[in-house]
């Protein structure tokens, strides 16, 4: 296994639209354990291939506190949505940042697993709100795009500083 990089907003990599998996096989499993593991290694909660540069339609997630309820989502897709909550947000895409995204609460969803199975499932609270969150980023959106755009600018200025210092450093 392998630990790999996670791309930081503003980086336009994060805009990439993923692909479709059509098959299955030993490189993608290969690929979702390293996502996995690099996930673990950043304490998130959730990463989607995007953020790490490959452009396929590949989701990780754990809730657990344990880390030992790993969820790999392939080709994931949204079938219904319900009711709206309000949750404080943060992604490895964007670090030391949290901010109230307005999802909804509720969702129906239909992935396949790494064995090529489609599931479908329906699920609300965090675990909704975590789905939402990795589906936007296959599709190069982040939940900073849910801010106003003197928000984003901001945050934009701050990070790209910050990343600076760090290059003098
Ligand atoms: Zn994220």
């Amino acid at each position: 296994m392998a630990l790999l990089e996670v791309l930081h907003f503003p980086d336009d990599r994060l805009r990439n639209v993923a692909k479709p998996v059509e098959t299955i096989d030993e490189k993608i499993r290969e690929l979702a354990a390293n996502m996995l593991e690099t996930m673990y290694a950043e304490n998130g909660i959730g990463l989607a291939a995007t953020q790490v540069n490959i452009a396929k339609r590949i989701v990780v997630i754990d809730l657990s506190e344990a880390k030992d309820e790993a969820m790999v989502l392939i080709n994931p897709e949204i079938l219904e949505l319900h009711g709206i909550e309000s949750m404080k947000e943060g992604c490895l895409s964007v670090p030391d940042y949290f901010d109230i995204v307005e999802r909804a609460e509720s969702i129906k969803y239909r992935y396949q697993n790494l064995d090529g199975d489609i599931i479908e499932s329906e699920t609300d609270g965090l675990l909704a709100v975590c789905i939402q969150h990795e589906i936007d980023h296959l599709n190069g959106k982040l939940f900073i795009d849910y801010l106003s755009p003197l928000k984003r600018q901001r945050l934009k200025k701050k990070i790209e500083k910050l990343e600076k210092q760090q290059t003098v450093l």
